[in-house]
């Protein structure tokens, strides 16, 4: 582990390096520089496969893999709210004592905060209690009796989530005690950003990090240059309905077929309107959302799935500083992209006379 491959090494040299750069030129002996390094774990209940080519300045590619992957394992003990050690599980059982946090889940925390109010409570990080009485977090899936949904809806309020510091100024959360959080809508995006940041700190150029469920985070582009190309999902099939290609972006995909289950012929996903604390039902079958920033495009997506196509298109026009395109695909199957998708969204094969509105 952490050793260069030998023929990398033997490149290092300055009148080596000229040799290989003479080589490349030439299109011979240069394919170990973009010498793949793959790894598929399961973390923040999902399936992730980190891809890197190539190495960094001071690092190998896989070496980098092992780092970013025991970060992965990192940012899930602190902060999933399902492991009764993590900072946000301390958090839920606090009884409204205040909890000291790490640097991370505060920088986390203190971003989705920002976004729940952003979208209005259209993301609610306090959803958390609405998710587990639908049996979204255990698999013990039910549908709860109306009088149940009204007393969950209730108890969301993001803004009843205090972050603050200590007397040593270290980070602290307090939490009004029959409120509970969960950072599930955000956390994949900004683990994504974080090692997507890191990466190139350490001058890897080129690598796909998939965190699951269709969230993304591109560094660079392939190594012969060319961008990503990234299946978009079929809400309705099992194929991809169309294809996004990315180049040093993030993409954070929210469908109601990513997880859900069936009860008397009616799906019921994961994705919870805080207005209701029942499934999120706006006319939306997936949004995705693209930009550079992991945690937004992941935060958004959520929150645009429960705005709908109307509200979230109004959201978007009045947002465009913070710098975000998106794909709305609509439980009718028609297909809705802002213009700074034009050049890299294409519809697959078979997907071809599917209608695609441009939104303005
Ligand atoms: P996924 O985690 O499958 O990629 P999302 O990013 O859309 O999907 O996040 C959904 C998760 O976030 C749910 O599993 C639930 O824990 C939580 N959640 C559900 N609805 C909301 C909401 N409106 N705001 C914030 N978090 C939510
Ligand atoms: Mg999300």
């Amino acid at each position: 582990m952490g050793l260069l491959p030998h023929k990398k090494a033997l490149c290092r040299p300055l009148a080596l390096v000229l040799t290989c750069a003479l080589m490349c030129a030439l299109g011979a002996g240069c394919q170990q520089t973009d010498e793949k390094h793959e790894t598929t774990i399961f973390a923040m209940d999902t399936v992730m496969t980190l891809t890197v080519y190539g190495d960094g300045e001071r690092i190998g590619g896989q070496e980098a893999l092992d780092e970013m992957v025991e970060t992965i394992y990192l940012l899930e003990s602190r902060q999933d709210a399902t492991r009764e050690d993590s900072e946000i599980a301390r958090l839920n059982q606090s009884g409204g004592e205040t909890v000291p946090l790490s640097g991370e889940t505060a920088d986390l925390l203190g971003q989705a905060l920002e976004l729940c109010a952003l979208t209005g409570g259209a993301l609610d990080i306090t959803a958390y209690p609405a998710a587990e009485t639908w049996g979204f977090t255990t698999g013990e899936y039910r549908v709860p009796s109306d009088a149940e949904l009204e007393e969950l809806a209730g108890r969301i309020d993001y803004t009843q989530v205090q972050l603050g510091s200590s007397g040593e100024l270290l980070p602290t959360a307090t939490l009004a005690s029959d409120v509970e959080l969960d950072l599930g809508a955000v956390a994949k995006g900004y683990a994504g950003e974080q090692l997507g940041a890191y990466l190139k700190r350490v001058g890897i150029t080129s690598a796909l990090l998939d965190l699951g469920q269709s969230t993304i985070q591109a560094v660079g582009g392939k190594p012969d240059g060319s961008p990503w190309r990234i299946g978009i999902q079929d809400p309705a099939g099992e194929g991809y309905l169309g294809v996004l290609e990315l180049e040093d972006q993030a993409m954070g995909t929210s469908g109601g077929y990513q997880r859900y289950f069936e009860e008397d012929g009616v799906h019921y996903w994961h994705i919870i309107d805080p207005a209701t604390a029942a499934p999120a039902r706006s006319g939306l079958a997936s949004v995705t959302v693209v930009g550079p920033s992991g945690l937004t495009c992941d935060g958004l997506s959520t929150a645009l799935f429960v705005m709908g196509l109307e509200e979230g298109t109004a959201f978007w026009r009045a947002h465009r500083s913070l710098d975000f395109d998106v794909i709305f695909i609509s439980d009718d199957g028609s297909v809705s992209i802002t213009p700074g998708l034009e050049g890299s969204f294409s519809l697959a094969d078979g997907y071809q006379d599917r209608e695609v509105t441009v939104l303005s």
